[in-house]
């Protein structure tokens, strides 16, 4: 999935040298900053983050920023909840990646926490983390994965009476071997969008009992949809401890996301952010990249956003990324890259409202969402596992004249879903 023109060697020979340099010796003190295994009270985990970014409410103005390559301290962190872990502002979406370099790199230069997950690349994304975290010390790295429920209904967030809690058990067992570690530092179940989802009773006992086991030091949920409901159902759950969740400048309701992101915070959960990027690109047809710098700005600029995800796949993307977790406010420069035009794009923001509309009730958002992956990621392994799990008919799209589904982004829906259905068909072998 990687078509860097810049090598590891290149990287740290041109600017990735300085980055890395002023970073990791700033990361020391941050992995150093290690807790305990037992949770931090709650109290502690409401401390004021080390550094104050700026109230996410307006766009205002800021003065001229220092040189960040040449800063000699190291990046601010903030404390993710009542882990008191202390993480650098930019961590590693590791789902796209498959350069064990890039991940080197990455750890050599100061990113900290790591997310996988156990269906990302078939498991091959664990096995890559696999041969290069055992030989790092321990204290130096937070890794997180995530265990998706099979049972899970995509369209209602709901699990069916199926569902076991030793599918959690069984697949991070499988994850830790791969890993090569004997615990993670955080386990997720795995795309949640429902509070019954979050809250199913057995699932929280194979969580809690993964915890108890000492596989995982913590808990937490993913979402890319519903955030607000399952961020609350998450503080309700009162077992989780971080909630991993879409959070971009191109949702509609970020808003909303902001304040149930700002409630869990304060309730001592930790927040992880993905999907900072927004779908890479203004455009389908991915000749408008959006300034991934300025978007991952954007979503740090709330104070609630412990730590971002970006999922770079290239060295030139990582040293971005290593500037903006030197320098991670926001500058009136950034906030002008980010009124861009306004067209389609490519992120589904999850709201449903093409739903209903569907003679055939298809799972619009997750088959857009697998667009996505298809299309700005490359990841089409992803968008064919994605595909997989969405029970789809054959002709998918195939029996209507016209559709009536209108999408609020201006997506083309039955062109995408045509688009995206065939790689049902294509061999694994194919795609990688
Ligand atoms: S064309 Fe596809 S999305 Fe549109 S109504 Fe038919 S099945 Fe649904
Ligand atoms: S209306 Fe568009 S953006 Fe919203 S969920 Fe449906 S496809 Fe995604």
């Amino acid at each position: 999935m990687s078509n860097s023109t810049l090598e590891r060697r290149e990287f740290l020979k041109l600017g990735g040298a300085a980055v890395v340099t002023s970073v990791a010796a700033g990361c020391a003190t941050a992995v150093a900053a290690k807790p305990p295994a037992a949770p931090a009270p709650v109290a502690a985990a409401l401390d004021p983050p080390k550094t104050a970014p700026p109230a996410p409410a307006a766009l205002k103005p800021e003065p001229a920023k220092p040189d960040p390559v040449a800063a000699p301290t190291g990046p601010p962190t903030r404390r993710l909840g009542r882990t008191g872990i202390e993480v650098p502002l930019v961590s590693m979406g590791v789902m796209n990646a498959d350069n064990p370099n890039l991940v080197r790199a990455a750890l050599d230069g100061g990113i900290v926490l790591f997310d996988t997950a156990h269906g990302y690349q078939d498991g091959r994304n664990e096995e890559m983390l696999g041969t290069i975290l055992p030989k790092r010390p321990r204290e130096s790295f937070v890794i997180c994965t995530k265990v998706y429920v099979d049972t899970l209904d995509r369209k209602t967030g709901r699990f069916g009476p199926k569902t076991r809690g030793e599918e959690i058990t069984q697949k991070l067992d499988i994850s830790l071997k791969r890993l090569g570690l004997d615990h993670v530092d955080i386990l997720h179940l795995h795309a949640q969008s429902a509070r019954e989802g979050v809250l199913h009773q057995k699932l929280l006992r194979a969580l809690e009992k993964a915890k108890q086991d000492g596989k995982t030091r913590f808990l937490g949920v993913s979402t890319h949809k519903h955030e607000p409901e399952v961020l609350r159902a998450a503080v309700e759950g009162k077992l989780y401890d971080v909630v991993l969740t879409a959070y971009n400048f191109k949702q509609d309701h970020h808003l909303e996301v902001q304040k149930a992101m700002g409630e869990a915070a304060a309730a001592g959960l930790g927040i992880l952010a993905m999907k900072t990027q927004a779908g890479v690109f203004w455009d389908k047809a991915k000749r408008k990249p959006i300034d991934m710098k300025a978007a991952l700005r954007w979503a740090l600029r709330d104070p609630n956003v412990h730590t971002a995800i970006p999922g770079f796949t290239t060295f030139e993307q990582l040293q971005d990324d290593l500037l903006v977790m030197r320098d991670p406010a926001l500058s009136p420069a950034d906030s002008e890259k980010l009124r861009g035009p306004k067209l389609a794009g490519l992120f589904c923001q999850g709201c449903e409202e093409c739903l209903g509309s569907c003679a055939y009730d298809l799972p619009i958002p997750d088959l857009m969402r697998g667009y996505m992956y298809g299309h700005a990621y490359k990841n089409r392994e992803a968008a064919q596992s994605l595909l997989a799990a969405l029970d789809l008919p054959r002709a998918v799209c195939g029996d209507c004249d016209t559709c009536p589904v209108v999408c609020a982004k201006g997506f083309d829906v039955r062109e995408r879903i045509r688009d995206i259905a065939r790689l049902r068909d294509v061999p694994r072998e194919f795609l990688t």
